[in-house]
């Protein structure tokens, strides 16, 4: 059962590469941002909650987000081959807590993948997202501001997981096909 995180900045590619790789290896995609968008546009509560934090490109609050991310891990389909974890954990909190988590099932993490973009492309590809699917928070204010929060609360957990060697970096400036020939070659290594 392969548990693999995929992270990197806003922007940085990882919804695109985590569903080719979920394709390819028979994993299931949690991408925590598509759950909350998902609860926002069928207004439940935990949508409304989210969306307050969301269009301002704040993060929701851990013990929410970690309530979240159970509910989900217990509705893994049992034909999955591991999980594909995308745009969670964001925070040191959440990383320690989704060990436990993974260990209370019998699992761990078994491999960080960061994608590693320049800045400016970031915010040109956030922009592009935006003026193709119409994504709220994929507005040039709140842009900066994802980025601001990526910087003081989720980049951090780049340095947690080379101290734990379980980090990979990936050279995301590329095209896509490109990094996703990388990808596939450091899990088929693996
Ligand atoms: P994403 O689609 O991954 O860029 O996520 C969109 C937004 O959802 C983020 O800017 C956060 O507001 C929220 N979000 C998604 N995942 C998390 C998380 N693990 N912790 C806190 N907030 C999250």
């Amino acid at each position: 059962m392969p548990n693999i995180v995929i992270f990197g900045a806003p922007g940085s590619g990882k919804g695109t590469q985590s569903q080719r790789i979920a394709e390819r290896y028979g994993l299931h995609h949690i991408s925590t941002g598509e759950v909350l968008r998902k609860h926002i546009s069928e207004g439940t509560p935990l949508g409304v909650v989210a969306n307050e934090y969301i269009k301002d490109g704040h993060l929701i609050p851990d013990e929410l987000m970690l309530q979240v991310l159970e509910h989900e891990l217990d509705s893994n389909p049992a034909t999955a081959a591991g999980v594909i974890f995308d745009g969670f954990p964001r925070t040191l909190v959440q990383a320690q807590a989704f060990e436990q988590m993974l260990e209370k099932r019998g699992s761990k993490l078994d491999m960080v993948l960061g994608l590693e973009v320049d800045e400016d492309d970031l915010v040109q590809r956030m922009i592009n997202r935006g003026r193709q699917t119409g994504r709220a928070d994929d507005n040039i204010d709140t842009i900066r501001e994802r980025l601001n929060v990526y910087h003081a609360q989720t980049s951090p957990l780049r340095d947690f997981y080379i101290d734990n060697g379980k980090y990979v970096a990936i050279d995301g400036n590329p095209a896509p096909d490109t990094i996703f020939s990388n990808i596939s070659s450091v899990i088929d290594a693996c």
